[in-house]
């Protein structure tokens, strides 16, 4: 029997699934804390959660026993999942259950938006018939520009044109196919801001999106465009944006979410003229609840029957696999990752070879190093069981062969990416059994450790370079771990790729 602890209230839909399950001892206990915690999840083969119990690295170590963790939900802000990869505890989540839910939300707020239903509906609860007052505007023959077209911004287009909105779209990492079939045009994030009437943005919380639409973005935007917000707080500077309410630079703001959940008295949103805010509901429907219960309890009693192909976030392969593919797991996965940095433009071909590696780790390796490559710009949305199909999705030609013959290495993994201006190569080893590295970075032969903040500088093999860039790292008070130099001719174009032991400011 797998004892399998419920710690947060989950749809019937979800309970019955587990229920059935005659392998499967239930232990629901919504709204459980504290050392009764602790005791049941020392007792527990799997848990369930969704926003009330976070599983801090305490809880962890706690669960002795602990093989998965099920967050029925999309986001895992509550969830330690390093500790759990740590001690190989599945992380399963349930990403694509609330799109449509989303998508539906931001609909419905740009219509609220535009016809001032809040304020209607509260003066006449008031006993007043001010009907000049609610002057709306209609969507119809209005530009709708859309940041980040992915899942949600792909269906918000198809909504909004069945409301004969013209909709312009800004995406820098999907090919212009998927331009073309979701009916949007493709445009800069400036051209995108400089046009639309109404802005509505779908990107994942990134380094990149934080604050990316702050004041100087606001003044781009046309003079009364219509805002909305229902993915992700701080993409706006919640500051900058209130700022442009009030001055009536922007004539009215669509909010879901907020950099702080929920926002303090006196934030500045809350006070702003002409914002509409709702309590970061774009998941609440029943829909959405019950899809999360129902996948996330199926993937649960999968996993707990030995399956790794659920939507889980991290894989564990220490406990659910052979260990000994673990490694090459990960560096393949880091050279996903290496080359979503490398790469300008978005990529319209990946292809993973490997040479000396057993061919029946050809498929997971493909996938780990597509997740790599994705999750920069898609953050939890992308696992080890949907980054193919994702990737396919945004248009990408994925390929993958194996070499029985090694080269120079015993085993070799390369992956190459290309879009439409650029090619991409990186290669990497495995030298012992967790020893990896990367040993070709586009032609240029190095050998270095996919671990840590790594510079990437491309530059003139001129003297002088290696000092400059010691000089400037110490003025920033950056320390250098390890510095790797790599060059075609002498004369010809150098690569260095330094390892630094703090972040860079950007
Ligand atoms: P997705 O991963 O399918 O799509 C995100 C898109 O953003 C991708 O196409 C990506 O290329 C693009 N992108 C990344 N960085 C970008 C940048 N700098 N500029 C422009 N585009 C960029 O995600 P999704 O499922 O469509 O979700 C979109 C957002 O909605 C996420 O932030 C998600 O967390 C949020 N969400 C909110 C709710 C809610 O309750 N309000 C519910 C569901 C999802």
């Amino acid at each position: 029997m797998h004892r399998l602890l419920i710690t947060d209230t989950l749809a019937d839909s979800g309970l019955a699934i587990l229920r059935a399950a005659s392998d499967v001892e239930l232990v629901y206990r919504p709204g459980l804390k504290g050392q009764e915690l602790l005791d049941e999840v020392a007792n527990s083969d799997a848990l369930i959660t969704r926003s009330g119990t976070s599983v801090t690295q305490e809880l962890v170590n706690a669960g002795t026993r602990l093989r998965i963790v099920g967050r029925a939900g999309v986001g895992l802000d509550n969830v330690d999942v390093d500790a759990c990869t740590a001690r190989g505890i599945l992380v399963i989540n349930a990403p694509t259950a609330n799109i449509l839910s989303a998508t539906e939300h931001t609909m419905a707020m740009m219509l609220a938006l535009c016809r001032n239903i809040p304020e209607a509906h509260a003066s006449v609860k008031r006993g007043e018939w001010t009907r000049a007052k609610f002057m709306g505007v209609e969507l119809s023959g209005k530009t709708l520009g859309v940041i980040g077209l992915g899942r949600i911004g792909t269906r918000v287009t198809a909504r909004a044109r069945a409301f004969d909105m013209r909709v312009i779209a800004y995406d820098p990492y999907v090919p212009s196919i998927v331009f073309e079939k979701a009916g949007a045009k493709l445009v800069s994030l400036d051209e995108l801001l400089g046009q639309a009437d109404v802005i509505t943005v779908h990107t994942p919380l990134t380094d990149e999106t934080r604050g990316m639409l702050g004041a100087d973005e606001i003044a781009k935007m046309k003079d009364g465009v219509i805002v909305l917000n229902i993915a992700r707080g701080g993409i706006y500077e919640e500051g900058a944006l209130a700022g442009a309410l009030n001055s009536g630079k922007v004539a009215g703001a669509a909010i879901d979410v907020y950099v702080d959940e929920p926002p303090a008295a006196g934030h500045p949103l809350i006070n702003a003229k002409n914002a509409i805010l709702s309590p970061h509901i774009g998941a609440n429907t029943i829909e959405a609840q019950d899809r999360v219960a129902v996948q996330t309890a199926e993937m649960v009693v999968d996993a707990l029957h030995g399956s790794i192909f659920v939507s889980a976030v991290n894989l564990p392969f220490e406990g659910v696999s052979g260990a000994e593919a673990a490694p090459l797991i990960s560096l393949a996965e880091k050279l996903g990752l290496f080359a979503a940095q490398l790469m300008n433009g978005p990529v319209t071909r990946a292809a993973i070879e490997l040479w000396g590696i057993d061919e029946r780790l050809l498929k997971i390796l493909s996938v780990a190093s597509l997740k790599g490559l994705l999750t920069p710009h898609l953050a939890e949305s992308v696992n080890f069981v949907n980054a193919e199909q994702v990737a396919q999705n945004r248009g990408i030609a994925i390929s993958a062969t194996t070499h029985p013959i090694p080269r120079d290495y015993t085993n070799l993994i390369t992956f190459r990416t290309s879009s439409d201006q650029e090619e991409t190569s990186v290669s990497a080893t495995l030298f012992s059994e967790k020893n990896q590295r990367i040993v070709s970075v586009n032609n240029f032969r190095v050998e270095f450790k996919p671990e840590g903040t790594l510079l990437y500088i491309v530059n003139k093999d001129v003297p002088g370079v290696v000092g400059k860039v010691g000089t400037l790292l110490g003025d920033a008070e950056v320390n250098i771990a390890e510095y790797n130099l790599a060059r075609t001719v002498s004369g010809g174009k150098a690569m260095a790729i330094i390892t630094i032991d703090s972040p860079l400011a950007p």
